[in-house]
């Protein structure tokens, strides 16, 4: 034996949390990473995270969100990094869209703050947008956004100050448990522990091949517009916003960040199966015309394309998490299925990793996310 407590695989968000919280805790933490930190090849990268309470998803997920909030302040306290900046959001579409009942419901069962705003009161305070008639808002006061790259580092550079043996650039081939410990193989070769957590991300179905969860890993697009008014668009006074159409599409957007010239927009979903290790990383004209096409009428300050770049999620089929034990394998904790809405939570789900990692149990409640649950209930937002 090597003498490590915990081995993780994937060090990407959840990963890298679950190491700084597990080395943290004084634990011996092995982790392995195929590629470098922070890297764009999965699921972290790319600016900015929007981050919201008013969750139109669930209201499960708030007392979660409160906990994030409060690590995120906490991960920047420790780390000197600046990770999280409060915008307000706006939450936009007919009032019948589940962005805008969803964030209701959420407000009002957790008390949260928030606004209800028709047309003219969207159009009036924020004044880069352009709802139409019947659109009407939830605005949250609290909404802002994180930055991935930054907060994947600062987990990475806390893990490595607590003592855990990063190692980068070092594929896992395979995974191995039974009643005396883990051991994970590399093609540089094997680790042995008595506890592994697995944080994949996009490669979570090959590396969890034998529980056979209904994983679906899709390519999405992020753009990023240069604007007709810097000043307009500049946050932290420019809100993030989610705003969906009559026909259950939404995208979502940001303010130009400090130090940026561009506003950055996507589309929440554009179904396209991919396999993570081939993915075609080109954004077309055709992708670059169609959110420039729906943006024109909503947010007509955006002006000429300024980037893209393609990003990976993995979804669930009602679009909740995968995370708890692994069922058939009591010391191993799996971590996947964050279905585009994921990293947001990243502290918490770091915290959660560890108490689950180090006691098989967790004081928040993570109910909704269990990986033996049925999974039939398709997502209100779902699309073929
Ligand atoms: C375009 C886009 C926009 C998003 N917007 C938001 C948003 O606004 N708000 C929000 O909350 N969330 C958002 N998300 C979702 C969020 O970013 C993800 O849920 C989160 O990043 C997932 O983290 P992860 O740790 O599961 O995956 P990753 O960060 O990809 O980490 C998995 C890691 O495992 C490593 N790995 C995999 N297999 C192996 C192996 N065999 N050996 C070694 N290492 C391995 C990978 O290299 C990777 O580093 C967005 C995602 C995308 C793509």
């Amino acid at each position: 034996m090597t003498g490590y407590d915990v081995a993780v695989i994937g060090l990407g968000g959840m990963g890298g949390a679950a190491a700084y919280r597990l080395a943290g805790r004084g634990l011996r933490v092995v982790g392995l990473e195929r590629f470098g930190p922070a890297h764009d090849r999965g699921s972290s990268h790319g600016d900015s995270r929007i981050i919201r309470q008013a969750y139109f998803e669930h209201p499960a997920y708030v007392p979660l969100l409160r906990r994030a909030y409060e690590l995120w302040r906490e991960t920047e306290r420790a780390s000197g990094a600046d990770l999280l900046t409060i915008t307000g959001g706006l939450f936009i579409g007919p009032p019948d869209a589940v962005t805008v009942t969803g964030a209701l419901a959420s407000a009002r069962q957790w008390g949260l703050e928030y606004a209800y705003l028709d047309a003219a009161a969207i159009a009036r305070r924020f004044p880069t947008f352009r709802p139409g008639p019947d659109d009407v808002a939830v605005y949250e006061p609290y909404a802002g956004y994180v930055v991935p790259e930054a907060a994947v580092r600062a987990n990475l550079d806390l893990a490595a100050a607590a003592g855990a043996d990063l190692r980068f650039g070092e594929r896992v081939t395979g995974w191995a448990a039974d009643g005396d410990g883990v051991r994970v193989t590399t093609a540089a070769g094997a680790y042995d522990a008595d506890r592994l957590v697995i944080a994949a991300g996009a490669w979570a179905p090959g590396l969890l091949a034998e529980l056979n969860l209904p994983l679906t890993v899709e390519r999405q697009v992020m753009h990023w517009f240069q604007v007709d008014d810097p000043a307009a668009f500049a946050a932290p006074g420019h809100p993030i916003y989610v705003w969906e159409d009559a026909t259950g599409d939404q995208v979502y957007g940001f303010g130009v960040r400090p130090g940026d010239t561009a506003a950055k927009v996507a589309f929440f979903r554009r179904p396209n199966a991919t396999d993570p290790d081939h993915v075609d990383r080109t954004v077309h004209n055709a992708e670059i015309a169609e959110i420039r096409d729906h943006m024109a009428t909503r947010i007509p300050g955006l002006r000429a394309h300024a980037a893209a770049t393609t990003c990976l999620y993995t979804l669930t089929p009602d679009h909740h998490f995968v995370l708890g034990p692994h069922p058939a394998r009591p010391n191993v904790t799996i971590a996947a299925g964050f279905s585009g809405h994921g990293f947001k939570f990243v502290p918490v789900i770091g915290e959660i990793l560890a108490d689950l990692a180090t006691t098989g149990g967790t004081s928040h409640d993570i109910g909704l996310f269990d990986p033996r649950r049925a999974f039939d209930t398709p997502s209100p937002l779902s699309r073929p």
